[in-house]
């Protein structure tokens, strides 16, 4: 978003941030109007490894396309790169990399511009846009993305591409029908449009879209100030609304509600738990120390009560994995703790590395070796037995399915 004189100049980018969240559009439209600095950049390391990998995978797929078609890539901000991408498109060039699309106050660089043989007025041929994306399966933000650029290129060239492609972290590309997402897009650019011409009064309730947004300290400072219930552990947007409706909008109200008080669209068990949770940060604050209570009468079935009881042989397992290594990530850390047999010396600690497949399957299939059949079931529900010591467990905090390999789905023997 950026203002050139009286016009307000919208990038892809604001869709999708708008969409995640309004709050982020109305401090952004602040920056561009001169009434509000622009926030630093976050120093967040996983992010910028996010960013190069992402800056790799396209150039990985630029040059796959560089081996068999012709490619024309435009300099990046260079002033007239909407106009040398427009003559690129006159031309027939096969692949346009990092072409610039204007249309009234909306700029737009796609990835790459694809030549179909589908003509427009002009040309016996026409284009649709293509991005390279590091996720691996499509999300709402990158067709988001690719609507905005057909919108752009439909204005640009005369014909609404019928088609736009993301390349996914594993360079499959998975390509869609523009006609099925244009009208959410639109209403999407509609509510956009008119948020920047009149800006409703937003709040910054958390939402995904935080953990990757300059506008955190910010935003996070407000919600501490006004003591925001978003501010209570494990409270949903939902509890916050009904509670809203009620005028309990503080950690503090919350903490103070009435035990026989019931909110309609909260259950009481779940009452009980986020007002408890709220008396408990509420007491921590005013003591200026961390605070806990035990819960009493925990349902079997619940929390730690689905652990079975503790047993002789006991292993606590920890896989450290890393989501992007070799492809498809890797579990690179098996760390193993072991009581010691008396139970009274100090555990055992055992760390096992893994550094290619290979490695991570050797790493699973020692140690496991030791229980002959251990059972897990992948995510939240743990299963743990063993053939030859019925009564140990095993209580993995992670799911293993694919560094069990050959040992079958979820099953480590
Ligand atoms: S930090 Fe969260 S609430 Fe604040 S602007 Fe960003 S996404 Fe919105």
């Amino acid at each position: 978003m950026k203002r050139e004189g009286p016009t307000l100049r919208l990038a892809a980018t604001d869709v999708t941030t708008f969409a995640a969240c309004a709050r982020a559009t109305t401090l952004d439209l602040d920056v561009a109007n001169g009434t509000r600095p622009r926030p630093p950049l976050y120093p967040d390391p996983s992010a910028q490894l996010l960013r190069d990998r992402g800056l790799a995978h396209e150039a990985a797929y630029l040059a796959r396309l560089r081996a068999s078609r012709s490619v024309e890539e435009i300099p990046d901000h260079s002033p007239d790169a909407a106009d040398r991408t427009l003559d690129a498109m006159a031309r027939g060039v096969d692949i346009i990399y990092q072409g610039t699309l204007r249309a009234g106050p909306w700029l737009g660089r796609p990835d790459f511009l694809v030549r179909v043989e589908r003509p427009h007025g002009a040309w016996p041929w026409s284009y649709e846009p293509a991005d390279a994306k590091l996720a691996l399966t499509a999300k709402v933000h990158a067709l988001l993305q690719l609507c905005f650029y057909a919108e752009l290129l439909a204005d640009v060239q005369g014909v609404r591409p019928a088609h736009m492609t993301l390349v996914l972290g594993d360079m499959h590309e998975e390509t869609f029908a523009t006609a099925r997402y244009e009208a959410y897009f639109r209403w999407v650019r509609r509510c956009l449009e008119q948020a920047v011409a009149s800006p409703p009064p937003t709040y910054p309730e958390p939402v995904d879209h935080c953990d990757v947004c300059d506008w955190f300290s910010a935003c996070d400072a407000r919600r501490h100030a006004d003591d925001h219930l978003s501010l209570v552990a494990g409270i949903t947007t939902s509890q916050r609304r009904a509670l809203d409706l009620l005028a309990v909008r503080t950690v503090r109200d919350l903490a103070a509600t009435a035990p026989d008080v019931r909110v309609e669209g909260i259950g009481d068990s779940a009452l009980v738990r986020i007002r408890e949770q709220a008396r408990i940060q509420v007491r921590g604050r005013d003591e200026g120390k961390p605070v806990y209570d035990l819960i009493a009468g925990v349902e079997p079935g619940h929390g730690l009560m689905r652990l079975p009881a503790p047993s002789p042989g006991d292993l606590f397992i920890d896989f450290e994995g890393d989501p992007y290594a070799l492809g498809d990530g890797i579990e690179y850390l098996l760390g193993i703790v072991e009581p010691a047999p008396d139970g009274a010396s100090e555990a055992s600690y055992t760390p096992l590395w893994a550094f290619d497949r290979a490695g991570e399957r050797a790493a699973l299939r020692s140690r496991c070796r030791c229980a002959r059949y251990v059972e897990i079931c992948i995510g939240s529900s743990v299963v743990p037995r063993t053939r030859s010591r019925p009564s140990a467990n095993a209580s993995p905090d992670h799911g293993v399915s694919r560094a069990a390999g050959g040992a079958g789905e979820g099953r480590l023997c």
